[in-house]
């Protein structure tokens, strides 16, 4: 007999773990590790130890492709010039916290969004600076503000709608900039590699929670200094029962869907 505990499924979790997850008859879960499956939506399956192999279906058997998620809430990227602006000249950002991404960081300071039906207090910044400003909300934000921007990756804000930022020490009024991000996955060429796919391919991934849901058009950025993290506003994060630091399952791309959790 053998104890399969809670640190063995982690450890193999890195690599993937099929679902449902084979446990011969003569071999046990720590509670803990019965929950650790439970709590991923993964089933266990009891099998014969002589026929174990055999009687779990092919595509159970592979490795499944599994990519954390981060939830964005709503936030600002400025260009030197607005952060003069709306905190004073020479003003520097003070970070608060590391972001997933290297180098990335929220800063201390917050601002206020004015749109034609309302505000947002307290929007996070988000540094370093940047040559272009941009405010990243979610649909929801869009009808507490009274505008309604369209589904853009970021840095594309060319015809975005704009919106007034309030500061410290003054307004700025963006012309364009204001818009909803594009869900993304982040990742690094070893992790491209590793899940075989490439720079702008887009992913179909399903979600593995209490609400089954496949985003189907999940664009892919490489870059050296990325970590493997899959990008999502609140609405969507809230629509899908995501929280940072779930994960999804990797189960195609570019319109084609070639395995998927079922149940
Ligand atoms: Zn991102």
């Amino acid at each position: 007999m053998a104890l399969i505990t809670e640190t063995q499924l982690r450890t193999q979790l890195v690599k993937g773990l099929p679902n449902p997850f084979p446990v011969k008859e003569e071999d046990k879960l720590t509670p803990a590790a019965a929950d650790f499956l439970k709590d991923r939506g993964i089933a266990v399956m009891r099998c014969t130890s002589s026929a174990d192999t055999l009687i779990l279906p092919v595509n159970h058997m592979t490795e499944r492709k599994l990519i954390p998620v981060g939830v964005s809430n709503r936030h600002v990227h400025l260009s030197p010039e607005h952060i003069n602006a709306l905190f004073g000249s020479g003003y520097t950002l003070t970070p608060l916290r590391e972001l997933s991404q290297k180098g990335q960081f929220a800063a201390r300071e917050t601002l206020t969004l004015l749109g034609p039906k309302g505000i947002l207090q307290h929007v996070r910044i988000l540094g370093p600076p940047r040559g272009v400003s941009q405010v990243e909300i979610s649909r929801t934000d869009g009808y507490a503000l009274g505008v309604h921007p369209p589904v853009r990756l970021s840095g594309d804000v060319q015809g975005t709608p704009g919106i007034t930022l309030i500061g410290v020490s003054g307004a700025v009024v963006l012309q364009e900039g204001l818009i909803l991000a594009k869900n993304h996955v982040h990742m690094s060429p070893a992790d491209a590699q590793a899940l075989e796919v490439t720079q702008g391919d887009r992913l179909i991934v399903q979600t593995l929670g209490e609400r089954r849901l496949l985003f189907a058009d999940t664009i892919v950025r490489v870059s050296e200094q990325f970590s493997l993290d899959f990008h999502i506003d609140v609405d969507e994060a809230n629509a899908a029962f995501l929280n940072t630091g779930d994960q999804v399952q990797l189960i195609g791309r570019n319109g084609t869907i070639t395995s998927a959790e079922r149940g």
